[in-house]
């Protein structure tokens, strides 16, 4: 085994497991435009396909959430059909997202037999409806007892179908929402669209108030995703990776990401045409990438689409983290999505880009030209900068995990405390409110003035950009950086959309008050502002947030800060969360609950698995290396010494190495006794015990097995290493 941890000797393994290193594209006349959205069920389609009045109902409930009837269902279902058969589909699949965190199928055939022995492909309304998968089998958080096993999934009519090609045949797979028998969210799509709806209801409020005549408001999201690609056959040479998804062992290589070579730099052509192909699949079934680059970290990418609507956005977003897994193979490569996938180089986040846009064509957080806008432009700003304020905790739950835990708060990823970046230009304007509206004196008549003739001059991007914020408005949208690669967006999504509509709620309530009062909205919209600002600022930090002095300042100002998962998954459970999500009606008290249980659960798991996957490297892998150099090397100094040589500097190697296998041995022992050890009590408590016992026990044996590392020599060493895993393409 030891030698074909060289480069060399692994590039040829890889040819002979992988197959050619880069897969030559398809050749295709047609352009990748051309390809878009060719396997979705579309606009486009449904139109050709449909009766008209089908059509239209289709696209009320699409646009307008309003329910689809049996008969309509049936019509639409067997147009569905027809046109995946036409494209070579045999099964369908609802496709759902449960608490697992990833993605479930399963998969019927269209096949039904006929009476005369042959059979037709059929697919009701029904089908399309209603699916009913055995539930039992997916995190409920104690919602659902084993007794109690029917779950049903529900075709999302907004999220459009598409067609899974793969070699051996194609499936039409239905976006679905997937509930217990009660109807309770088992999955994250459910108050997703719960959370879209309550978000869409205030601030529709507010738009009439500015005398929109809009209906409706979506919440719009464009997620940029970070990920690693290695070499195959490195990671079939990883435990820690196959199992873990990170690296649990490795020392620092010589060199990392310091002469920041990597960000933006040319894109080498096997990762080039992966990429390309990515994108090709993924046009194909309508999630439209656009961005693709380099990233900080020696081996590190990015890609990001073009925004949508934050449900469908969503699917996208799981769709695209399953494209990359997929096609990764096809290239000799192995993708890796975790948070820290590799300790002392930069880990991988995804930024959600978050704004609300209206049914006439507005995006609510575009600063605008006219001032009539800009009035508006500040309501929501505000409302956003207040729900980021009131509900830090519930912010923080919803990026909670122990892989972000790596990431969060290290030199390369935003604090654990949750602040804003408003940049300079648009905190001098909510300066202004703050202070004209106290001093009342101002030539103009009011603050909002101010703010309205300072903002035309204001750019699309406000500002310098600030790369250490959690939470950073940037020109037009938010962004929130603190998310993880790894995890689906949809519960930051909703996190966001609950706090906010919480805001909009107060807001709106407080306006139209003052409208029936008699007062002006102008004047009625300055006071608030100005009160929300002085009572809210606490949050808006422009500076740099890697800073220690920043540690200090957050807490003076009393923002939470949560440093570990574990402290904060309780958030979720606060009075204000639980009131805020009961009222938009996107999850109940039960619901509530349940999803932190099983975001404790989850936790547990994850050190649990990486603590055993240490106990059987350093066991069966490290150890086992390092006791072969042992002998090797006592063998040497008794020859050296037989020799007539003192032997004095091969001692001092042997005395070293020893004293090194022993912290490594005592320290898979007492990982192992840990885990051995049965800590009775919930989730919670053992939460506790993996953050403060078995993680510190985790860290001290890394420590001594990289020690052993940077020792044993490389044709005795069993892991590929950083330096091979990072750099040799
Ligand atoms: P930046 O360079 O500031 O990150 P980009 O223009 O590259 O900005 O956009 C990053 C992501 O933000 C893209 O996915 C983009 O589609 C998305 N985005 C742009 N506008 C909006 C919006 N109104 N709502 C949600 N996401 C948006
Ligand atoms: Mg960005």
């Amino acid at each position: 085994m030891g030698s074909a941890s060289s480069g060399e000797a692994i590039r040829n393994i890889n040819d002979w497991a992988a197959g050619p290193r880069t897969t030559p594209p398809t050749s295709t006349s047609r352009k990748p435009v051309d390809d878009f959205g060719s396997l979705t069920f579309n606009e486009e389609v449904q139109r050709a396909r449909l009766p008209k009045e089908v059509f239209r109902s289709l696209r009320r409930a699409i646009a307008h959430h309003e329910p689809i009837d049996h008969s309509v269902a049936d019509i639409i279902a067997s147009a569905l059909k027809d046109w995946a058969v036409e494209h070579g589909a045999t099964h369908y699949t609802h496709w759902f997202q449960p608490l697992t965190g990833i993605t479930a199928e399963k998969h019927d055939s269209f096949l039904n037999p006929t009476s005369d022995g042959r059979a037709v492909a059929e697919f009701s309304g029904k089908e399309l409806v209603k699916g009913e998968p055995d539930a039992s089998s997916f995190p409920s958080g104690g919602m659902r007892s084993t007794f109690e096993a029917r779950g049903y999934t529900a075709w999302d009519p907004t999220s459009p179908p598409w067609l899974l090609v793969t070699p051996n045949g194609t499936t039409l797979v239905i976006p679905t929402a997937f509930v217990s028998w009660t109807g309770e969210a088992l999955d994250t799509k459910t108050p997703l669209l719960r959370s879209m709806e309550g978000l869409s209801k205030q601030a529709v409020r507010i738009l009439k108030l500015f005398g929109s005549r809009a209906q409706r408001v979506v919440t719009t999201c464009g997620p940029e995703q970070e990920y690693f690609l290695i070499d195959r056959q490195f990671y079939f040479s990883r435990p820690d990776l196959i199992n873990a998804g990170r690296t649990l062992f490795g020392a620092e290589p010589p060199k990392g990401q310091e002469m920041e070579d990597h960000y933006f730099g040319s894109i080498d052509e096997r990762v080039l045409g992966f990429m390309m192909e990515v994108e090709r699949e993924l046009y194909k079934v309508g999630v439209p990438l656009k961005t693709r680059h380099n990233e900080v970290a020696p081996s590190q990418y990015e890609v990001a689409p073009i925004f949508e609507n934050a449900n469908v956005a969503t699917d996208h977003q799981m769709m695209t983290m399953e494209m990359l897994r997929r096609i990764a193979p096809k290239f000799g490569l192995a993708c890796l999505l975790h948070e820290k996938p590799f300790a002392g180089v930069n880990g991988s986040g995804k930024h959600l880009n978050w704004s609300m846009g209206d049914d006439v064509g507005n995006n609510l957080l575009n600063p605008g030209e006219t001032p009539h806008d800009n009035i508006q432009f500040l309501v929501f700003v505000a409302a956003v900068i207040r729900a980021v304020n009131k509900f830090q905790g519930l912010l923080r739950f919803a990026i909670a995990s122990a892989g972000n835990d790596h990431r969060l708060g290290a030199n390369e990823a935003p604090p654990a405390i949750i602040s804003i970046f408003l940049g300079d230009q648009l905190t001098d304007i909510f300066e202004q409110i703050e202070k004209a509206g106290s001093a009342k004196n101002t030539k103009h008549g009011g603050i909002l003035d101010i703010g309205v003739s300072v903002l035309p001059k204001l750019p699309r991007d406000a500002g310098d950009r600030n790369r250490t914020s959690p939470f950073a408005f940037t020109g037009n949208k938010f962004e929130f950086r603190a998310v993880s690669a790894n995890q689906s967006i949809a519960l930051p999504n909703v996190a966001l959309n609950v706090a906010v509509a919480e805001s909009l709620d107060y807001i709106a309530t407080e306006l139209e008050k003052s409208v029936k009062e008699g007062k002006k909205l102008q004047a009625a919209v300055k006071s608030l502002l100005t009160r929300i600002i002085k009572e809210n600022k606490r949050i808006i930090f422009n500076g740099n947030n890697y800073a220690d002095e920043w540690q200090k300042d957050a807490g003076k100002r009393g923002l939470l800060n949560h440093r570990t998962s574990v402290d904060a998954f309780d958030e979720i459970l606060s009075k204000e969360n639980i009131a805020a999500f009961e009222k938009y009606g996107v999850l109940n008290e039960r619901e509530l609950r349940a999803r932190h249980e099983v975001a404790l659960e989850q936790y547990n798991k994850t050190i649990n698995i990486e603590a055993q996957l240490m106990v059987l490297m350093a066991n069966r892998y490290i150890l086992p290396a390092a006791y072969k150099f042992l002998g090797e090397m006592a063998g040497s100094v008794t020859a050296v010494k037989a020799a007539g040589g003192t032997g004095k500097e091969p001692k001092k190697l042997l005395d070293k190495l020893s004293k090194i296998v022993d912290d490594a041995k005592s320290g898979v022992d007492h990982l192992q006794d840990l885990l051995d050890h049965d800590s009775d009590g919930g989730p919670a408590k053992h939460a506790k015990y993996f953050r403060d016992k078995v993680i510190p026990a985790m860290a001290a044996l890394r420590e001594a097995g990289d020690a052993l590392e940077t020792i044993v020599p490389q044709n005795l060493w069993p892991l590929p290493t950083y330096r091979e895993m990072l750099f040799i393409k």
